[in-house]
C-alpha cells in the first residue's frame, strides 16, 4: 500500500492550501473560497459563517450546519387527527407542499445529539448576523459531504414529523434540495458541553 501525498491548490487562485485537519472542505487564506472533491474533482461550495453575539471567555469553535433549502409536496398522509403536526408550519397555504430551511449538522456528533440539534434548528430557525471568519476560533471539521444532503433531509423529514409515535400511519411525499451551504455557527465551552455563541 503507499501513500500519495496530493498538493491541494484553491480552485479558484491556483494557491496552495495546508490542511491542518481531516476536513471534506478546503478553505483558500488568499480568497477565502471553500470547495470540496466530487468524483475527484474540486466542486465550489457556497458558506458563511454566524457572528458571535455573546463574548464567551474561551474555548470558542465553529460547528458547521449543512443549511438546505428544500422544496416538499406531500402526497399523501395519514395522520391521526388530520394534519400534519409539525411540519404543518411549513405548508404553504391551501396547498399540500412547502419550502423549509433545513439545518444538518455536518460535524461529528453522536446520533441522539444530531438528532435533536437537526430538528431543534430546523423548527426554530436560529438568527445571526453574518461575520467574517474569527481566525482565532477553531473550526470543527465537516464529515458530511455535499452529496449526502439530500438522503439527510429525507431523514429529517420523517423524523420531524414521526416524532410522536402513533400518530403518523402514512407519510408519501416528494423532497428536493432547491441549495446548500455551509453554515458555521460559534460555540463556546462551558463547563463540559458547547453553547451557542452566536
Ligand atoms: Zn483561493
Amino acid at each position: 500500500m503507499t501513500t500519495r501525498v496530493v498538493q491541494i491548490k484553491c480552485p479558484e487562485c491556483n494557491s496552495p492550501i495546508t490542511a491542518r485537519q481531516v476536513d471534506m472542505v478546503f478553505v483558500c487564506d488568499a480568497c477565502g473560497v471553500m470547495h470540496t472533491y466530487a468524483d475527484g474533482k474540486p466542486v465550489r461550495i457556497e458558506y458563511e459563517t454566524a457572528a458571535v453575539s455573546r463574548e464567551a471567555a474561551d474555548g470558542r469553535v465553529y460547528l458547521p450546519f449543512w443549511k438546505l433549502d428544500v422544496a416538499f409536496n406531500v402526497k399523501r398522509s395519514k395522520v391521526k387527527g388530520g394534519y400534519l403536526y409539525k411540519l404543518g408550519k411549513f405548508l404553504d397555504r391551501d396547498s399540500s407542499g412547502g419550502r423549509m430551511a433545513m439545518m444538518l449538522p455536518a460535524f461529528d456528533v453522536a446520533p441522539e445529539k444530531y438528532k435533536e440539534l437537526a430538528e431543534s434548528l430546523t423548527l426554530e430557525p436560529p438568527a445571526y448576523a453574518v461575520a467574517p471568519w474569527d481566525r482565532a476560533a477553531g473550526r470543527v471539521p465537516c464529515i458530511v459531504a455535499a452529496g449526502q444532503t439530500q438522503m439527510m433531509a429525507d431523514f429529517l423529514f420523517v423524523t420531524i414529523e414521526a416524532e410522536k409515535p402513533g400518530i403518523m400511519q402514512e407519510l408519501d411525499y416528494d423532497l428536493e434540495v432547491k441549495s446548500q451551504k455551509l453554515v458555521y455557527l460559534p460555540y463556546y465551552k462551558a463547563g463540559g458541553r458547547l453553547e451557542p455563541a452566536y
